[in-house]
């Protein structure tokens, strides 16, 4: 069977071919730690959840407006600004079924095939995916461990130019965890203004972040605003990957483009899960501070941990909830380290090659997992290392 260009060259989410692989050695009675899948493990918290209930118990189980209802897009125009310390209007916000409609759907209206976009490597797979449907040219900008896994900005200037069209970042990052310096930002608004480009801001994990520490947003920037789309979503910072809730912020006229292509494809948002993500925003925040304070904890006893094998070294990052150790020195690829401490550890890792070709080198592991599961996917890697085998049954 032939299919079109813009879907011939779709591939899975690499995380889902090393569950699958992970759960087929479950079924012949292993046990596996899953540190692949980059999803919470906390519960939604309850007033979310009773407010989603309480919504379809009203009746609020019908069509709603393609953009969003106009409480939840105003009170995130509210959320959203303050938070960044701009102003949103509430026109600007488009609610989508997940963050992922906000990704596709700015992409589709602003990149003509031909266009170049620049995007992270290693970065969140969607992103190449999109580019290719979109029919535009992905121009991968490698990330440097040395400084937060940053763009490499000597490989950013070199790339840029008046073919450019979009410029996609992802601070905190997906899968590296890193933060990008606000000098970073500066230098991408500016270079982003020179060639008149638009750039993509996917802020999911913008509220995951540790050592007290801020994601700085480049749309708050000056001039940024009117050629940035920030992407953000309920998923990470409320646990609620399930509900399916995400937005988009951007200049109005674009926004009432993204609105048609919502109305096109998945008509709207699901009701009542609105409810749901208005008491998230307006209701009590503790829940989510306190999670915050247990992947900081996490994530410190998991980069001690690493950088305590030989041979790993483990930058300490400042969001999201993921680590990527670099492990050159094993002088292995990524993909043969990977499959080596599932088959022979026991814990489902990825290779750093499952978010792009700059990935080679490197593992990413999850810690949106208990810390009693961390330890003892430490021991395992560790034992693992200095030769011993751990195979345990379940
Ligand atoms: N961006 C990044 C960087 C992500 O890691 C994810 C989720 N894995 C998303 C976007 C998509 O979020 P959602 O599930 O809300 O569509």
């Amino acid at each position: 069977m032939s299919f079109t260009q813009r879907v011939a060259h779709l591939q899975p989410e690499g995380a889902y071919a090393v569950l699958a692989r992970a759960q087929a050695l479950e079924r012949d009675g292993r046990n596996i730690i899953h540190l692949e899948i980059g999803e919470p493990d906390f519960e939604t918290g309850t007033n979310v959840s009773l407010a989603g209930i309480r919504a379809i118990s009203e009746g609020r189980t019908r069509y709603n407006p393609p953009a969003g209802i106009v409480e939840l897009r105003a009170a995130l125009a509210n959320d959203a600004g303050q938070r960044r310390g701009m102003t949103v209007r509430p026109e600007q916000v488009v609610v989508s079924p997940g963050a992922k409609p906000n990704l596709f759907f700015p992409t589709l209206a602003l990149v003509e095939p031909g266009d170049e976009v620049i995007y992270p490597d290693p970065g969140f797979p969607t992103y190449q995916a999109m580019i290719g449907v979109a029919g535009g040219t992905a121009v991968p900008v490698p990330l440097l461990e040395e400084n937060e896994f940053s763009f490499d900005l000597v490989a950013f200037d070199a790339l840029i130019n008046e073919r450019t069209k979009l410029i996609i970042l992802n601070s905190p990052g997906n899968p590296t965890g890193g933060v990008m310096p606000l000098a970073d930002l500066k230098h991408i608004a500016a270079a982003a203004q020179k060639y008149d480009c638009w750039v993509l801001s996917d802020e999911i994990y913008g509220r995951l972040v540790y050592d007290d520490r801020t994601a700085p947003s480049i749309a708050a920037l000056p001039g940024m605003a009117e050629r940035t789309i920030i992407m953000d979503g309920f998923s990470k910072t409320f646990s609620m990957t399930g509900w399916r809730l995400g937005y988009g912020i951007m200049p109005e006229a674009l926004a009432d483009r993204v609105q048609l292509l919502l109305t096109h494809s998945v008509g709207c948002t699901a009701h009542f899960t609105q409810y749901a993500g208005l008491e998230a925003i307006t209701g009590p925040q503790g829940w989510v501070d306190e999670m915050v304070a247990a992947y900081e904890k996490r994530r410190n006893v998991l980069v001690a941990g690493l950088n305590a094998i030989p041979g790993v070294s483990c930058q300490m990052p400042q969001g999201a909830f993921y680590v990527f150790p670099n492990i050159q020195s094993f002088g292995r690829s990524s993909d043969e380290i990977a499959n080596l401490i599932l088959e022979e550890a026991g814990v489902a890792v990825l290779p750093g090659t499952s978010f792009g070709a700059h990935g080679e080198g490197y593992l990413r592991l999850v810690y949106a997992n208990s810390l009693e599961n961390i330890e003892r996917a430490l021991e395992r890697i560790a034992k693992w290392r200095s030769g011993g085998v751990a195979k345990e049954r379940s």
